[in-house]
């Protein structure tokens, strides 16, 4: 037996909805792709959701629709993966990170005030493994220093924070479709927000800085002419991933319901290795969705746990994040104090966690993890 890390769970009504677009002859963005944007602004209680083709181009894109770009400054959390620091680089910005709670994993609050300048412009929190940061306090820092926040929920999709749905706690919030997220279009991404102000700008610099109707201009009622106001990217989602994305979002709060059993079930069975390792809870007032089950080795080399694992038992696990610090594209800020993201990355191990796992799935990597802790 194998048990990978990771599984996205597929089924029949995605599989046949591709094909009727494949054979609709329209396969770009169009009647797919802004009906799975209505669904997802329906599921979030959002007002306006643009869909993209990843998280890395909704965080690249919100940023821009905010005018952050050379000489500004961006605070967010070093315990990421690339996508949130090198959308900050697209636009000539500066990423300063601040540390991380043991915890969480999630930005310390508490230190962002000290990190702030004249140049600060905006705070992407990231909510790790699917729990979501402490808004209140960070949108409270941001409205002090007139900043914005541009929330980083690949992770946290489905989660709630004092009962408000994710793409509600921040200015703009930025959510993953890739494979391995809560739910998958394959690859894509998509920004949801509350202001009116950006959605216009959002949907012209998808594509091209074309003027927002440029996708109607191959259907009938559509008009070859264009113009190119402003200068926009190729970052539009299509048809064949939206139908994927459609019936996934129909399944998202059964997946969530099933991490956070799986989740359960794991903190369970390990609650007695305190000794040999940490296992984390949820926080007080939110709902945290389990994108990802991260363990603590108190003292066990993680690499070779992680080997084992593979090798001796066919357990895939994967580790939560390299931090961006410590990425050779990052050494020339000169980042210190980030003592909390290097003690968690030196000890931190993933485990599989996804919708498709089986009790009997749990059970044996608990027993494979005791056999080689104990
Ligand atoms: C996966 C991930 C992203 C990037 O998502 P893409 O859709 O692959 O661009 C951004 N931030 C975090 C925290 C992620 O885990």
């Amino acid at each position: 037996m194998y048990i990978p890390y990771n599984i996205a769970t597929i089924g029949d009504e995605e599989i046949n909805e591709v094909i009727e677009t494949l054979k609709s002859g329209w396969l770009t963005m169009g009647p797919k792709t802004f009906q799975f944007e209505c669904d997802l602004a329906k599921y979030s209680n959002t007002e306006h959701v643009v869909a993209v083709s990843s998280c890395t181009a909704a965080l690249h894109l919100s940023l821009l629709a905010y005018d952050i770009g050379h000489g500004d400054e961006v605070i967010t959390t070093p315990y990421t993966f690339a996508a949130t620091g090198n959308s900050i680089l697209y636009t000539g910005a500066k990423p300063v990170f601040v540390d991380i709670q043991k915890e969480s994993f999630n930005i310390n609050h508490e230190l962002i005030e000290d990190a702030i300048t004249d140049n600060t412009k905006a705070i992407i929190p990231v909510d790790f493994a699917g729990q979501p940061c402490e808004y209140d306090a960070i949108n409270d820092i941001a409205y002090d220093h007139d900043l914005v926040v541009i929330s980083d929920a690949a992770h946290s999709l489905g989660a709630k924070y004092k009962g408000k749905s994710v793409g509600n706690l921040a200015d703009a919030t930025c959510t993953s479709f890739y494979a391995t997220k809560n739910i998958t279009t394959g690859e894509g991404g998509a920004i949801f927000t509350n202001d009116d102000s950006i959605v216009d700008k959002l949907k012209c610099m998808r594509l091209h800085g074309i003027s927002k109707d440029a996708w109607k201009r191959y259907a009938k009622s559509g008009d070859w002419r264009y113009d190119i106001g402003s200068l926009g990217w190729k970052y539009n989602m299509t048809d064949i991933q939206s139908s994927i994305g459609i019936h996934q979002l129909k399944k998202l709060d059964t997946f969530c319901d099933l991490r956070i059993q799986h989740a359960n079930m794991f903190s369970k069975l390990l609650f007695d290795m305190n000794d040999e390792l940490h296992i984390f809870k949820e926080l007080p007032n939110r709902n945290h969705v389990f994108h990802l089950f991260p363990i603590l080795l108190n003292n066990y080399d993680r690499d070779e746990f992680i080997k084992e694992m593979n090798d001796v038992y066919g357990i895939g696990c994967s580790v939560h994040f390299i931090p961006l610090h410590h990425h050779t594209l990052y050494n020339h800020l000169h980042y210190d104090d980030l003592n909390n993201a290097d003690f968690m990355f030196e000890r931190e191990v993933s485990l599989p966690l996804y919708p498709s796992m089986t009790n009997e799935n749990i059970l044996y990597i608990c027993k494979c993890i005791k056999d080689i802790l104990c």
